[in-house]
């Protein structure tokens, strides 16, 4: 049975494609070196509890011993070990799957976790180690009472089999690295990589470096060997949430994120049922307002580290949260055009959507001043889920609230039922309440509320709500948008308000304005700019489809002037002539300055009008 070989199975097609593989994640070796000792271990005990094994002494474990002087690390577990003819079948004979084998022969319909867990599948698996190492020994001993067996192979391709002298049951795993891979003999890149991919593993993993053996300088103590555990073998996913407590879901958001700032809430998934699925979604605290802060969704399969941010299977928009997901059922070696297409993996997608909205609405439901306080860091989110999955926004969209400029919380039925005007309901809003203060204080005077949308996401955000609240006739409109409600009932001179308008026409250089005369409520206004709401938000659009910051989309722009204002009084009779010419433009461009600031010869002009206007006052 000892003796050489070469590995069956097309290998000379294999290593092409392994190495083109793993070059872009070359550290993906440790993970299947370890994932193997994991399931060698679920294996042994699987058949401890049938009892067709003796349990192990001092518990299962699995060491990593890194020699830098040798180069080699070794990975050893106390797992089920393997036969010669094992080590044949599996190792040499590329093709067959050991774990399909075992799930056969011992593995009963129904028998939960542990039969599924084995079948741990993680694409080309053994034949990873080739891509860094010059050489790879096995030495395994079966926990069956038959004699240890060494393998060894310096390509992949031709091997060696011989008698091993390890007298544990287990499987030692010995690799030589190449030299341009010599970064892994580095303790903390070593560390480093088996945090990434085993932090979570189910069983204990220390990592050991051995040291050259040196005659310790006199007065010197020895070096001591660096050595440590390196997982948590009971993340907290894997508990009952029912035992978990606010603590553990903030220290263990520390330690998977090593971020300090504390999670707003969490959502602890816990289902067996339609989909093994388990994990914790954190709501981080979003820095800064404007931007919508990338997250990190961890995915697992039976506590292996698969990857981040696979978008397949975590909806995208959730994406934006934090938080780890372990799915052991996800056939997660196979491409991911297949996790596209695949009807499961869809539905186990939209399944976390529902939980995340469920959780929203109970929070909202049941802690409302908790989730008014948090809404302020998680609307942008919400926000882009409701645009982006019209499911989600269906489950959550009684929980949507709307700021005020005073500093309360609505949801829609809320503001509709305050601000009742008839059927429909126009929300009044302000993007920016510092530049449209003056408009605001005008609504607030005649008891509107007026709610703030003033992020990046806002504008494509109450597109969406209009059409998804078609049926109830519901509309934005921002402050600025026209004076209705504001001024009295009336009608102005024909004539008067056409004199007028031409005059204002001169003053802005705008030949498309529109100048109205009416009665404000509020007598201390002159006159209000408005721009038609559905043409300003097509210039915003236009810009930022173009990326550019011009303006030079067409808006109709209307000057409402007051009435009831003395200057306007004047204006209505005032002869033509330099004076009114002057008053004209100071109107306007205040009446636009309450809108937005003035830019270029505008700008420039108006401060001198400014000037000479007050100089005229003290020199007169
Ligand atoms: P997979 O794990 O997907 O089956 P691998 O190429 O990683 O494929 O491993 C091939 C087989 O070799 C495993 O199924 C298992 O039977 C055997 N094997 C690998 N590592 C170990 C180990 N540490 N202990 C026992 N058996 C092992």
């Amino acid at each position: 049975m000892y003796g050489k070989g070469t590995v069956s199975i097309n290998a000379e097609n294999i290593m092409p494609v392994i190495k083109q593989w793993l070059y872009s994640d070359k550290d993906i070796f440790i993970r299947e070196v370890i994932s193997n000792a994991c399931d060698a271990i679920s294996k042994h005990k699987r058949l401890v509890s049938v009892g067709e094994a003796a349990a192990v002494e001092g518990g299962y474990h699995i060491e990593v011993r890194v020699d830098e002087a040798a180069r080699t690390i070794t990975f050893t577990d106390n797992g089920i070990g393997m036969t010669a003819e094992e080590v044949e079948k599996y190792i040499s004979q590329v093709a067959f799957s050991g774990a399909a084998d075992f799930i056969q022969k011992y593995a009963k319909e129904g028998t939960e976790g542990e039969g599924a867990g084995i079948i741990g599948h993680f694409g080309l698996g053994f034949y990873s180690v080739f891509m860094a190492s010059s050489r790879v020994v096995i030495d395994s001993k079966s926990y069956l009472d038959e004699p240890a067996v060494r393998w060894t192979s310096e390509d992949g391709m031709t091997y060696e089999v011989e008698a091993s002298d390890r007298t544990e049951q287990g499987t030692a795993i010995t690799l030589t690295i190449d030299d341009e891979d010599k970064e892994f003999l580095d303790y903390w890149k070593l560390h480093g990589t088996l945090e990434k991919y085993c932090q979570f593993m189910p069983y204990p993993i220390t990592l050991t470096e051995t040291l050259p053996e040196e005659e310790p300088k006199e007065g010197e103590e020895p070096k001591k060997p660096r050595s440590e555990q390196i997982n948590d073998t009971e993340p907290l996913w894997m508990k009952k949430p029912s035992d978990c407590t606010d603590e553990d879901y903030k220290e263990f958001y520390k330690k998977l994120f090593h971020d300090f700032e504390e999670p707003l809430f969490w959502i602890h998934l816990n289902a067996e049922y339609p989909f093994n699925l388990k994990g914790i979604l954190y709501f981080p605290k979003i820095k800064n307002d404007f931007s919508i802060n990338e997250g990190i969704v961890k995915l697992y399969n039976n506590q292996v580290f698969v990857a981040d941010n696979i978008k397949e299977v975590i909806p995208e928009f959730l994406l934006l949260l934090k938080g780890a997901i372990d799915c052991p059922d996800l056939p997660l070696n196979v491409s991911r055009s297949f996790l596209q297409n695949d009807g499961y993996v869809k539905k186990m997608s939209q399944y976390i959507t529902r939980k995340v909205a469920d959780r929203l609405v109970s929070e909202f439901n049941n802690r409302r001043e908790d989730y008014q306080r948090y809404w302020d860091d998680i609307h942008p989110f919400i926000k882009y889920g409701c645009i982006r999955d019209e499911k989600f926004y269906d489950r959550v969209k009684q929980a949507l609230l709307f700021k005020t400029t005073e500093g309360e919380y609505l949801t829609l039925e809320e503001y509709r039922n305050r601000n009742a005007d008839g059927e429909a309901c126009t929300v009044l809003y302000t993007s920016d309440e510092s530049r449209q203060t003056q408009m605001i204080a005008q609504y607030r005077s005649i008891g509107r509320d007026i709610v703030v949308l003033n992020t990046i996401i806002d504008g494509n955000y109450i597109s969406f709500l209009e059409y998804a609240q078609r049926d109830d006739k519901v509309t934005f409109k921002r402050v600025d948008a026209d004076t209705e409600g504001l001024t009295e009932d009336g009608e102005a001179q024909a004539d008067v308000v056409e004199q007028l308008e031409k005059r204002f026409r001169a003053a802005s250089n705008d030949q498309a304005l529109t100048v109205r005369l009416q009665a404000f409520k509020s007598d201390d206004v002159i006159a209000m700019m408005t721009v038609d709401e559905q043409d300003r938000r097509f210039s915003e659009m236009s810009k930022q489809w173009r990326g550019t910051s011009m303006d030079d989309f067409p808006q109709k722009r209307t000057l409402a002037l007051n009435t009831k204002h003395p200057l306007v009084k004047w204006l209505e009779t005032a002869q033509d002539g330099e004076r009114t010419d002057l008053v004209c433009e100071q109107v306007f461009d205040l009446a636009e300055m309450a809108r937005q600031p003035l830019t270029g010869e505008r700008m420039v002009k108006f401060l001198n009008r400014s000037n000479a206007l007050l100089k005229d006052l003290v020199t007169e």
